[in-house]
């Protein structure tokens, strides 16, 4: 995908989330205001409801103990005593945040960076950074697990997760989430629901049909429900990195500009904002 900002031309490798937010913020920045925070950003946008993000209660459970609270979490706690007749667990917390549909989300993107003039060109894939057509003086590079090879980069890992999507629950309203293994959630969508999850060291992209079962076994446990029909499977691969998100301004052996934004392993929609507005404050400093 390409974009413009005011002298430069701009590349992005990768229309997955990291690339359309940091094709949005790099076309937009004509027009929109310098610093917005992830959550503010998020917030803002379910103004909009072409946009597919919304606020949600989140009631994030544990099966033993007590769910202890980060810090971060403080000021978006609803509550510590969530309604315990609604499922099998006994301890949580529930949190008040924005929830992308990524089924909207995602083309939302798509239309808003080509309204402001950035284009993509699909089915284009990469041997190497240098491969980039030379007319663009800046590369920003959003590949996620591709990036192991473009970036020749071992530290990447694919954390295989895969989810069944249901029909829509009847009152369910907010998401349920445990982190104890084994891993569930049921997070309502506009027209369906998933229910997940998995999290292995695989980048096998064949959905399992049982552990489908196991995890729609799980989550009409949880919830105390018949299990529902499926209506399909999905697997992706979280791009981890085991030295964390790489968000870093390098050159290329031509010598122009590489700007790394990769490796956010399950945490790609949350930090999608935040890194954006990073790699453009890069961009600014390397012209
Ligand atoms: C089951 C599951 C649940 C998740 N839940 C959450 C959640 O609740 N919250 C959250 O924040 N995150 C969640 N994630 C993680 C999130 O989906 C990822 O972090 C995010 O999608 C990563 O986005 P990305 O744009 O960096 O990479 P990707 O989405 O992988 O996009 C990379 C793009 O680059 C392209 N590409 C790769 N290599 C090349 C190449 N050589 N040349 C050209 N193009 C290339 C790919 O085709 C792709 O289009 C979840 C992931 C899974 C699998």
């Amino acid at each position: 995908m390409n974009g413009s900002t005011n002298s430069s031309r701009v590349a992005i490798i990768g229309a997955g989330v990291s690339g359309l937010t940091c094709g949005v913020v790099f076309a937009e920045r004509k027009v929109i205001p310098w610093a917005l925070a992830t959550y503010k950003v998020l917030v803002d946008l379910t103004k909009d409801p072409g946009s597919g993000v919304s606020m949600i209660e989140l009631r994030q459970y544990c099966r033993a103990g007590k769910i202890p609270i980060p810090e971060w979490a403080a000021p978006f706690v609803i509550s510590t005593e969530v309604e315990k007749s609604f499922t099998v667990f006994y301890t949580g917390l529930s949190l008040n945040v924005p929830h992308m549909d990524t089924t909207i989300y995602l083309d939302y993107l798509v239309n808003r960076f080509q309204k402001a003039g950035g284009s993509i060109n699909p089915n284009v894939r990469f041997e190497e950074l240098e491969d980039v057509d030379p007319k663009f003086n800046l590369v920003i590079n959003c590949a996620g697990i591709g990036a192991r090879e473009l970036a020749h980069d071992i530290d990447l890992e694919p954390h295989r997760g895969q989810v069944a999507i249901v029909p829509k629950i009847d009152n369910l309203k907010c998401a349920i989430v445990c982190d104890d293994a084994p891993l569930m959630y049921a997070i309502p969508r506009t027209n369906d629901c998933v229910f997940g999850g998995t999290n292995d060291v695989s980048n096998d992209l064949a959905a399992n049909p049982a552990t489908t079962t196991a995890i729609v076994d799980e989550c009409s446990r949880v919830l105390k429900i018949d299990n529902p029909r499926v209506l399909n499977e999905r697997v992706g691969l979280r791009p981890f990195r085991k030295s964390g998100v790489r968000l870093e301004c390098g050159k290329r052996r031509d010598g122009r500009t590489v700007i790394h934004n990769y490796g956010h392993g399950g945490s790609g929609f949350t930090l999608s904002w935040g890194c954006a507005e990073t790699v453009f404050s890069f961009s600014s400093s390397a012209e």
